[in-house]
C-alpha cells in the first residue's frame, strides 16, 4: 500500500497532520508522508477523511 497526495487537489485543511502527525507531516516546509509512520488502518482512515480527495492508496 501507498499513499499519494496530489498538491493541486489539496485544499489545505490540515486534517491529515492535525490527525496522524506520525504520517502526515511538514518537512523544511514540504508536505511529507512517511509511509511507515503508522498502521495500514489508521492511514486509511486518515485518506477516507480528506476532505478534498488530494490524498489517495494505491494498492
Ligand atoms: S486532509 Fe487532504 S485536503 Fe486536508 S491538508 Fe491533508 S491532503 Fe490536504
Amino acid at each position: 500500500m501507498r499513499v499519494t497526495w496530489d498538491e493541486k487537489t489539496c485544499i489545505h485543511s490540515g486534517e491529515c497532520i492535525h490527525n496522524l502527525p506520525s504520517v502526515f507531516t511538514k518537512v523544511d516546509g514540504k508536505f511529507t508522508i512517511i509511509q511507515d509512520g503508522a498502521t495500514e488502518e489508521e492511514i486509511r482512515k486518515v485518506v477516507k477523511g480528506c476532505p478534498s480527495g488530494a490524498l489517495k492508496i494505491q494498492e
